[in-house]
């Protein structure tokens, strides 16, 4: 039986988008109070009963989010152009080389606006 799971996360950052528009709101420095899921699918432990610990995925996470977190993003290597579908990505890449069931990272910027990365 193949079940995703996910778990949230939130972060505070800064940043500025360089390549908007002249005048663009988002071309000057401002804040977000970043949410982010992250889904891992895959088949269910039969012994467990769950596909991973919840711990593990957070444990795994802590480090990247410890990189973002209060941080201006635009330093970040990677991020010279946080928008959210970069960030998304960006996130992707740093934990699917230790979570190979990871199934997308979704990225809210605002309580409206958001993202979802699912892989190349
Ligand atoms: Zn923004």
């Amino acid at each position: 039986m193949v079940t995703t799971l996910y778990k949230d996360f939130t972060f505070e950052s800064a940043h500025h988008l360089p390549y908007v528009p002249l005048g663009h709101k988002c071309a000057r420095l401002h804040g977000h109070s970043f949410r982010v899921r992250l889904e891992v699918t895959g088949p269910i432990d039969p012994h467990k009963g769950w596909i991973i610990d919840f711990s593990d995925l957070k444990i795994a996470f802590q480090p990247i989010l410890n990189r973002l977190d209060h941080y201006y993003l635009n330093d970040i290597p990677g991020l010279e152009n946080p928008t959210s579908e970069v960030l998304a990505r960006w996130i992707w890449e740093q934990l699917k080389p230790q979570f190979s069931l990871l199934k997308s990272v979704s990225l809210k910027e605002t309580c409206t606006s958001g993202c979802i990365y699912q892989g190349s």
